[in-house]
């Protein structure tokens, strides 16, 4: 099985992690994950609690946010599952949780760490490799080996091409089916403006002597943040101001990234003596909870990055609600803001916004950039098919929706002349 992820997003989807599973979860010989996103990973904890015995194959990078995310995703679960009982908002009494943190933390267990291009048997007549897919710390895609049958390249997700962060997505590997996701199979991303955006927020906000709040997701989007904020220094392109990291995830997450330099972009070396590999002039990590508070309660014109990223929990409604109402203040969004999330709301110009029981002014000015995206545009897509050399015999698009996979399928067709097939949810295919 390669990936092993949660349904996230529209009812609908989400009901879909409480289907039964297609084969009994034992009857599995092998997992294999490519990166440690939710939606590729995040179904583990229910996998091995309903019976999955064999070994989960990852990269090191991949087993160290896992790490992470898992029993994170489980405490967030019997919290929904809490609350759904306390309001009665359930159909189910009482409301379970799909995993518990228990079940995240026994998953953690069945995780096989596995180097880079090291081929390996994962069940008999099935080796994998993995190459590095510059998607996430980690992340990779997967080369099958069947004995004596087809090569199936399966892409997981795909980074993107020049970004600071992460290397290229390496050169595709020839296989006979190739399944490559779709995410942004419809569009191009914003060209990169060296940071320009960026400075332009900081600048003005520093001008008003105000506060600069930005809600990032706790894995990969803060370290790019903090790499920008670090360049932009360096080049007194603004002032340097103290800057803040309030998230225990993000915090652990830069030490795992600062960890594994070497698998980040070679233009990416720390200064020695420095324990995080993005660390700016004046960085500091908030740790405890009474920092955090004291944090959120200073006026003093700062750089604060916490999540969620979009605003939907966690240390950063502290510092919404404590930033939102002053003027001199600034909120950036770097990030995709969900329909239905405070983030959203903010983007949209709401005036006022709810926070934690009360409603909170917006004076402050509400920023958003665009280009911080982790996964590869349609430009990017076909470049890195365009390394496989040929057309495989099959080349199946996955991992996005309706819309954007059908574009992808049009693009493909008119510029490399392929027929892309976009098979259909539990769809079987005869190699
Ligand atoms: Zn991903």
């Amino acid at each position: 099985m390669i990936d092993c992820g949660l349904f996230q997003g529209l009812k609908e989807l989400r009901l879909r992690n409480w289907d039964e599973f297609p084969v009994p979860p034992g009857s599995l010989d092998a997992v294999v994950l490519t990166h440690a996103h939710l939606d590729h990973v995040g179904y583990l904890p229910r996998l091995t609690a309903n019976g999955y015995k064999g070994r989960v194959f990852c990269t090191p990078g991949t087993k160290d946010l896992c790490q992470l995310v898992l029993p994170d995703a489980g405490r967030i679960q019997e919290e929904d599952a809490r609350q759904a009982n306390k309001h009665g908002y359930s159909k189910h009494d009482p409301a379970l949780p799909l995993f518990g943190e228990s079940d995240a933390l026994r998953a953690l267990t069945y995780l096989q760490p596995l180097g880079f291009e090291r081929p390996i048997d994962v069940a008999p007549g099935i080796s994998i490799e993995f190459h590095p897919a510059g998607h996430l710390l980690g992340s990779a895609f997967v080369v099958v080996r069947l004995s004596d049958g087809p090569r199936i390249l399966f892409g997981g997700d795909l980074g993107r091409y020049n970004r600071p962060i992460l290397p290229d997505p390496s050169v595709a590997i020839a296989a006979d089916v190739v399944l490559v996701e779709s995410t942004y199979g419809d569009r191009d991303h914003q060209a990169d403006d060296s940071g320009a955006q960026l400075a332009v927020v900081i600048r003005k906000t520093a001008g008003r002597h105000g506060k600069l709040v930005i809600p990032a997701f706790a894995i990969g989007r803060v370290e790019e943040l903090l790499y920008w904020v670090r360049r932009l220094e360096a080049e007194h392109r603004i002032p340097v101001l103290p800057v803040y990291v309030d998230s225990p995830m993000a915090t652990d997450a830069l030490r795992y990234y600062s960890a594994r330099v070497a698998e980040l972009d070679p233009g990416l070396r720390p200064t020695s003596g420095q324990v995080y590999a993005f660390a700016t002039t004046r960085f500091q990590t908030i740790a405890s909870p009474q920092q955090s508070k004291e944090l959120t309660a200073s006026r003093r014109p700062a750089v604060v990055i916490s999540s969620s990223g979009m605003a939907t929990g966690g240390r950063v409604l502290h510092h919404l609600a404590a930033a939102l109402p002053d003027e001199k203040n600034t909120v950036l969004f770097v990030g995709y803001q969900a329909v239905g999330t405070r983030g959203r709301q903010l983007v949209d110009g709401v005036r006022e916004v709810r926070i934690h029981g009360r409603d909170v002014p917006v004076n402050a000015s509400v920023a958003k950039i665009d280009s911080m995206s982790a996964h590869a545009d349609r430009g990017e897509i076909l470049r890195w098919l365009g390394t496989l050399g040929s057309a495989p015999r099959r080349l199946c698009l996955v991992h996005g929706e309706q819309g954007p996979m059908d574009a992808l399928k049009t693009l493909i067709h008119d510029r490399l002349s392929w027929a892309p097939y976009t098979p259909q949810h539990g769809e079987t295919i005869e190699l």
